[in-house]
């Protein structure tokens, strides 16, 4: 069985190549299967998000999807930059650092203890032409840091401190990030989703 990762975020694929793995499916992605094409993301919440992410790609492809959506909801900045964390001061901030650095001015004024935030994933795996469904939610709570450290992942990593670690998730080798990740902890319940769909294909009249 094949199962396409809808996006095209290459950090997003490399981890969802190391949390599904060992799982009876072929992982393939939009340019392996020839799709080229940009999903605008016009929901309202991680889960609208998602789920027109899958239902695309799922259809383009004609091929059993994932896709994802996710982002980091900063409780002083009442959930921002949440939905749109991916284009956070679009157009001015145009990559990872610009978005950090934005964050990091919103926050100059917020004491240590009030930087909680949580960064928050939704998994939807979707079928060719189907209406329903399966989502699986993961979250990791953490502090936002004055600073940025390390260099490992991606995105708002290296400003989000795992209390249990005095670390940033940029200072984790991604063993431990997918053991505690917001997207580990939802793709360990979409593994279990994959693996029974990969041992009962559906067949006509079962759906
Ligand atoms: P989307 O799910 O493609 O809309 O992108 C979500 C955005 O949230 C990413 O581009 C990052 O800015 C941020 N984000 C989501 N997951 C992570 C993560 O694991 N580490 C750091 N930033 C993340």
């Amino acid at each position: 069985m094949r199962l396409l990762v809808g996006t095209g975020n290459p950090g997003k694929v490399r981890e969802f190549r190391e949390l599904l793995d060992g799982l009876p499916v072929e992982l393939v992605t939009p340019a392996d299967i020839g799709l080229d094409m940009e999903v605008e993301e016009t929901g309202d919440t991680l889960e609208e998000n998602a789920l027109i992410k899958a239902q695309a790609y799922a259809n383009a492809g004609g091929i059993l999807t994932l896709a994802d959506d996710s982002g980091l909801f900063v409780d002083a900045l009442d959930g921002a930059p949440g939905v749109i964390s991916a284009r956070y001061g679009a157009p001015d901030a145009r990559t990872d650092e610009d978005r950090v650095q934005l964050l990091l001015r919103n926050l100059v004024d917020v004491p240590d203890e009030h930087r909680g935030a949580a960064f928050r994933c939704v998994i939807v795996i979707a079928e060719p032409n189907e209406d329903t469904v399966r989502i699986a939610k993961g979250e990791l709570r953490g502090i936002i840091r004055q600073a940025p450290r390390g260099t490992n992942g991606f995105g708002y990593d290296p400003i989000f401190v795992v209390p249990e670690y005095g670390k940033t998730v940029a200072e984790l080798d991604s063993e431990t990030k997918n053991a505690l990740s917001h997207r580990g902890r939802a793709a360990s319940i979409a593994r279990d989703i994959i693996a029974d769909m990969a041992a009962a294909p559906k067949t006509e009249g079962n759906s």
